[in-house]
């Protein structure tokens, strides 16, 4: 059995050198990746219906009868085909655009179902640009779930089904990738079938079953790289030595402000780490806004006030060009005397030679940036200590990477998601970990809402005030451009348009989406964060560590569709500065479930004991990528939906360590 990583996805039938190229930019490459791009939910087909029984805008299934040959007309901007089909209650006008074969598919006389959206005026029916199955086909698609894939330009989701078929066809069995002894400990399902099922369920207890196998998998895998890591770092001598200095404790009393008691705590586990001669691996958790940026600066300048130097990185641009004001707002303010040095992807060549070149010569204490950081020729003299922000956006080799850039190097990581001990517990074996449980007492608690969306009315009510006031707001939807197949999900590019004509010309409305490229995503960002957008309409892309304190109000749509983490996050983006700030968020499906999930984030403004009851609420049945936490990267394993596989792998990672 060839091994499936390397082989090309150009083997199978129907992908040459052409059809290739957009699937690259899946990731997709080898059979292996292809079988691995798994759906990110699954679909039913409905039972076909009768002309009759249209309704316009739906998306259905007729079973037609072509009356004549479909005939192609030739416009100057594309080729038209246009045919006529009925069945025994009506008849339906089809177009179809540039798809000129279809005059040799569809013959007089040919019976074809025909899958889309209808469009009924009157006694006329249209069906533009429809799926076409044969009967069979279709009936087998009504009995089965069908995958969802995530699409890009040029892929459809039907070219994908049928390439996943072709290669299950073509390279079934696949090789077992678990211990033997591992399976019947387990009692998981084998590789082989745990693709198959994944792809092509029968029903939602297939896709469990196929899904507790991947996701226990990836979890093995994890922790049997931390437990690696943990044996090399344990007791690791630190060659840096590294005291206590007045300057840090004079910045401290400087402050305009109190540390918070969580803040002291976790300054002090990392000033006796630093100062102790083995190597620091400490996580700092602590909710939005609990003052973690402070924390690490208070290390950075221990380090500096020791002539040793730091490196700071975030996982995107933008995020490190906040810490890079941030920290020299401080800087300039309390005469710390820091030299700061900025290295991302949008530093021009000639600037980043120079940054590297001084960098090399230890003429900086603390470099701040993105990936750009990591890249092999960038040298840091004197390099004692690594900050990373967010860990969770990096893999643990990235960050692994950032250390290498010296020896028995300190390390700090920043993580603003809260989770539940026992998870905690597990993931982060090989750190030491810090919690900031308390926020700066001045903060307002932010106020919230749970509304239905006949109510949506009252929401905007409230962002208007609130931009009457001169401040701003995000609108959180859960997709990023209009689909047919999820007409009940606001997506951003839509509703933004929507919110134009409700809230006016007056007023800024902008959207963001993961799809836009790095650097408009970056643009606009900054935009909102200069207040030059006054609406952001954003997916979940928005960033967890953006401070934008002017932005007061949010409103999160179909909010019954994420995870209780995840909402508690996105509302992490108000209540920054001293206003009162406000999040609503949009029940579009009312059920007892979603409304009990609700009201947790709606009662709580604590990202812990919101974590506690996420794990609490989740049951078995969540299967799909909605209720994604967002935690770690993982691709398909979810550390709340997937708990009972974290734990199941954790405890076979530490017996094959003994
Ligand atoms: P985090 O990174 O944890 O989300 P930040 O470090 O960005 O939080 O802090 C949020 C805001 O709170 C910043 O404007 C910071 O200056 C301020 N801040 C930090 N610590 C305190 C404190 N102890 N009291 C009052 N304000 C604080
Ligand atoms: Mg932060």
């Amino acid at each position: 059995m060839s091994d499936i990583k390397e082989v090309s996805i150009k083997k199978l039938k129907g992908i040459g050198e052409k059809t290739s190229i957009p699937l690259s930019r899946l990731n997709i490459n080898s059979i292996y990746d292809l079988l691995n791009y798994y759906p990110r939910d699954y679909s039913t087909y409905n039972p076909i219906k009768e002309v009759k029984d249209a309704k316009d805008g739906e998306k259905i299934a007729l079973y037609l009868t072509i009356f004549q040959s479909a005939s192609l007309i030739k416009t100057s901007k594309m080729n038209i085909i246009k045919a006529v089909g009925f069945d025994n209650t009506g008849k339906v006008d089809i177009t179809f655009f540039r798809q000129d074969y279809l005059t040799r598919v569809l013959k007089k006389n040919t019976m074809k179902v025909f899958y889309g959206k209808v469009t009924v005026k009157g006694t006329s029916v249209k069906m533009d640009a429809p799926e076409i199955y044969d009967y069979n086909d279709y009936i087998n698609l009504t009995k089965n779930l069908n995958p969802i894939y995530s699409l890009t330009k040029s892929v459809t989701n039907r070219a994908l089904i049928k390439y996943v078929h072709e290669a299950l066809n073509e390279f079934i069995p696949l090789d077992e990738t678990l211990d033997e002894n591992i399976l019947s400990k387990t009692k998981l399902i084998s590789y082989n079938d745990a693709i198959k099922l994944i792809h092509f369920p029968k029903d939602y207890s297939d896709v469990r079953m196929a899904r507790n196998r991947l996701a226990f998998e990836e979890f093995l895998e994890f922790f049997r790289e931390i437990n690696e890591k943990k044996k090399e770092l344990l007791d690791k001598k630190s060659d840096f030595s590294i005291i206590e200095t007045a300057d840090v404790t004079r910045f401290i009393e400087k402050l305009p402000f109190e540390l918070t008691s969580g803040q002291k705590s976790a300054i002090n586990d990392i000033t006796s780490d630093l100062t102790s001669g083995i190597v620091m691996n400490r996580l700092i958790q602590g909710d939005v806004g609990s003052g973690k940026t402070l924390v690490s600066l208070i290390a950075i300048l221990t380090v500096a006030s020791n002539g040793l130097s730091s490196a700071l990185m975030a996982p995107t641009e933008v995020l490190a060009n906040q810490h890079y004001k941030t920290i020299e707002d401080y800087n300039e303010k309390y005469n710390l005397g820091l030299k700061i040095a900025l290295l991302t992807g949008s530093v021009s060549a000639k600037n980043k030679r120079e940054i590297k070149e001084k960098a090399a010569n230890g003429e900086y204490n603390l470099i701040i940036g993105t990936h750009a950081l990591i890249e092999d020729d960038v040298v840091i003299k004197n390099l004692a200590l690594t900050v990373t922000d967010e860990m969770h956006r990096f893999g643990v080799n990235q960050r692994e990477k950032l250390s290498d850039k010296g020896n028995n190097i300190h390390n700090l990581i920043m993580s603003a998601t809260p989770i539940p001990r026992s998870l905690a517990q597990a993931l982060y074996a090989n750190l030491n970990v810090s919690i900031i449980p308390d926020k700066p007492a001045n903060r307002l608690a932010i106020k919230n809402a749970v509304l239905l969306k006949e109510d949506r009315a009252k929401a905007y009510s409230v962002i208007n005030k609130e931009l009457c006031l001169g401040h701003q707001a995000y609108v959180i939807c859960p997709m990023a451009l209009e689909n047919e197949d999820e007409t009940s999900l606001k997506d951003v590019v839509t509703y933004s348009k929507e919110l134009q004509e409700i809230f006016g010309n007056k007023y800024n409305i902008q959207y963001l989406h993961g799809q836009l490229s790095a650097k408009d995503k970056d643009k606009i960002m900054n935009d909102f964060k200069d207040g030059n957008i006054d609406i952001l309409v954003s997916t979940t892309v928005i960033e967890v560590g953006i401070d934008v304190p002017n932005a007061t109000v949010i409103m999160i749509e179909n909010a019954e569709r994420f995870g209780l983490s995840q909402l508690h996050q996105i509302r992490g983006r108000v209540g920054r500065g001293d206003a009162q700030s406000y999040c609503m968020f949009i029940n579009c499906n009312p059920t007892d479930e979603s409304i009990e999930r609700l009201d947790v984030v709606y009662h709580s403004n604590d990202g812990f004991h919101i974590a506690n009851e996420d794990l609490r609420l989740r049951g078995p049945g969540d299967v799909l990528g909605v209720r994604q936490s967002g935690v770690m990267l993982f691709k398909i394993a979810d550390i709340y939906t997937d708990s009972k596989m974290l734990f199941l792998a954790k405890q076979i990672a530490d017996e094959e360590m003994n």
